[in-house]
């Protein structure tokens, strides 16, 4: 494993995505809105899950644009 790699828990899975580029939540509201970000910030699309399926102590409840409780985890797996 590079150090470009971070190991996260998605549906019950160990999943390796870029730890270059962020794990974001957001709400339903925002999520069109934060993938349109992430785009621009990063030039890659970003993988969207359901909050609940990402098992991570790093990844936040709520949403990053309006601090709403979140529903959708934006971040970006490795060789999809
Ligand atoms: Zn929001």
């Amino acid at each position: 494993m590079s150090q470009q790699d971070r190991i996260i828990q998605i549906e019950g899975k160990e999943t390796a995505i870029h730890a270059e580029h962020p794990v974001e939540v957001v709400c339903l509201e925002h999520v069109e809105e934060a993938i349109d970000d992430y785009v621009n910030q990063y030039e890659v699309a970003p993988d969207t899950f359901p909050l609940e399926k990402v098992a991570d102590p790093a990844v936040g409840h709520n949403c990053a644009v309006c601090g709403q409780p979140g529903a959708v985890v934006l971040l970006h797996v490795k060789g999809l």
